[in-house]
């Protein structure tokens, strides 16, 4: 059975030493195996990143920014082989692994203007004959650890802006569904990125943990779940590594009474149910202001709901598709179980959908499960799955509460008609990114992505103007060239 490896130093590099089963969740068959790196092997790669730093780090800008061009070229040409890997291995239908992948060459694009974006700040004569400016270097070694619902777009929110700025920089991608990722990688050493500057280690734990604690590695990128985004944020700091670490979420959409009833409920369809819900910004709560919007928003999504088509990859008719494991599909149906257990209304119920030709694959069909209530363990958990809940409340403040007091902050929305309600919502509420009658305002490539509360630690956002930030460090030189005539005698007080 063919194995994932890894890539370092320009050369791909089996290792079968341990492995691990990868899926194609709709047909529950074990398609290939993935290598797991040992600390040998992820020691391997930091020792070429670093070998391969210091003349990446003095190539000039225009010249790392002509690879990132090459780069785009090559994703765009070969983006339907991609989309195949990612379905195989994901699930994801080609309509949605076309958008991933084209959100992700925007950060290859944005990537591509590093000259323009590294430029630095300069004040002459800040003191006598002194000028001053500041520059930005890039770190060194910085790694990134990616999650397995964005195979192509999260690894290209992280390493286009990292290599882009200087740095080099080592990936290790979800062990579920790494043959897309690894593929994408080999496109960027085929645009000429010199060996060693690009690296991916496939791997688990053991892999994470020599990343988070070897000295040579400068910062960590992570996206993932928030348990382990704050292991790792932890573990990284502890270690004196500069960390951005992005976690989950549970996406509130408010409808207001006043809201085009037949919009928010297409909006909420494709942003509850596109990819299963396996996304961080997957609208998963419905907060309904009002019985009259609650019962209206119901009884209209029950019959939209009635034209969804959950199916395999392979036919493109399909409006989404399996969840990644069995393990996973049975979290997910707990979740349902639990919320029904706990009082709530199982309005349309996707748990066990039959599939014909793919019994045995992981499908969970879209569920609505109405009267949810704060306490529900539905409601305080991410389901990360095609599952929309409805809380009926009766005033907008009392919407906004509950998204303000929600562990998560990660995206919102709000549906409505009325703009003064829209900006006072966009003003306090306590979220990272939000949406007005925008269902999943996931930012442009230009703007940063990041979410607020335990949806991100860290200080600085996911790539666009943060990511220059966060890649780069900030050096300040003050110069001043004296001639024999304006040299100046010794002074003990503090220069002003
Ligand atoms: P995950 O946390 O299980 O895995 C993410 C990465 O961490 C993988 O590379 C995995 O190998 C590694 N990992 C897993 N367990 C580890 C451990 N104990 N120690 C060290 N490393 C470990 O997440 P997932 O299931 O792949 O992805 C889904 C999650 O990611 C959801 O919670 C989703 O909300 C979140 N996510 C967040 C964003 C965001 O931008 N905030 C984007 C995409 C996904």
């Amino acid at each position: 059975m063919n194995t994932v490896g890894h890539l370092i130093n320009g050369q791909h590099r089996p290792d079968a030493t341990r492995t691990q089963d990868i899926y194609n969740p709709a047909t529950g068959k074990v398609s290939k195996q993935v290598a797991l790196a040992s600390k040998e092997t992820v020691e391997e790669a930091i020792t070429a990143a670093q070998a391969a730093y210091p003349a990446w780090r003095n190539t000039p800008v225009g010249k790392r920014a002509a690879v990132m061009f090459r780069f785009k070229a090559l994703l765009e040409q070969n983006a339907d082989k991609i989309c195949q890997m990612i379905g195989e291995e994901h699930g994801k239908i080609s309509h949605d692994a076309a958008g991933e992948l084209q959100r992700g060459i925007e950060n290859v694009e944005y990537a591509c203007g590093i000259a323009e974006l590294l430029k630095g700040e300069h004040s002459k004569n800040v003191g006598p004959n002194i000028d001053s400016w500041s520059e930005f270097q890039p770190l060194g070694v910085v790694a990134g650890i990616t999650p397995f619902n964005f195979p192509a777009m999260v690894p290209l929110w992280m390493y286009p802006m990292a290599i882009a700025c200087g740095n080099t920089f080592i990936l290790k991608p979800s062990e579920r569904d790494p043959s897309s990722t690894l593929y994408i990688a080999e496109l960027l050493q085929e645009a000429g990125l010199p060996d060693g500057v690009m690296n991916v280690v496939n791997g688990d734990k053991e892999a994470v943990d020599v990343l988070l604690t070897d000295k040579r590695i400068q910062a960590v990128s992570f996206v993932g779940s928030t348990a382990i985004a704050e292991y790792i944020y932890e573990t990284a700091n502890k270690n004196g590594k500069r960390c951005q670490a992005l976690g989950g979420a549970k996406n509130h959409a408010i409808v207001m009474p006043d809201a085009d009833m037949d919009n928010a409920v297409n909006q909420l369809l494709g942003a509850a149910f596109g990819s299963s819900g396996e996304r961080c910004m997957a609208l998963s709560v419905a907060v309904a202001v009002g019985d009259t919007a609650a019962d209206a928003l119901v009884s209209k999504m029950t019959v939209a709901m009635q034209s969804l088509n959950v199916g395999a990859a392979t036919d493109s008719n399909n409006d989404f598709g399996p969840v990644i494991t069995r393990q996973h599909q049975l979290k997910v149906n707990g979740y349902i179980d639990s919320a029904e257990k706990d009082g709530a209304r199982i309005v349309v119920d996707g748990r066990n959908p039959q599939i014909a030709g793919f019994e045995e694959g992981f499908f969970v069909g879209a569920t609505l499960i109405d009267a949810v209530t704060p306490e529900m363990v539905s409601y305080k958990e991410e389901i990360f799955g095609p599952v929309l809940q409805v809380v009926r409340v009766n005033t907008m403040d009392e919407a906004m509460q509950l998204i303000n007091d929600h562990e998560y902050g990660n995206g919102t929305c709000i549906f409505t008609r009325d703009g003064e309600a829209a900006r006072y919502f966009a003003d306090n509420i306590l979220v990272g990114m939000v949406g007005i009658n925008v269902p999943l305002p996931v930012p442009v490539s230009y703007h940063s992505f990041g979410g607020w509360k335990r949806s991100l630690f860290g200080d600085l956002h996911a790539y666009g103007p943060d990511a220059v930030r966060f890649y780069t460090k900030r050096k300040t030189i003050t110069q001043r060239w004296p001639s024999s005539g304006v040299r100046e005698g010794v002074s003990f007080a503090f220069p002003s």
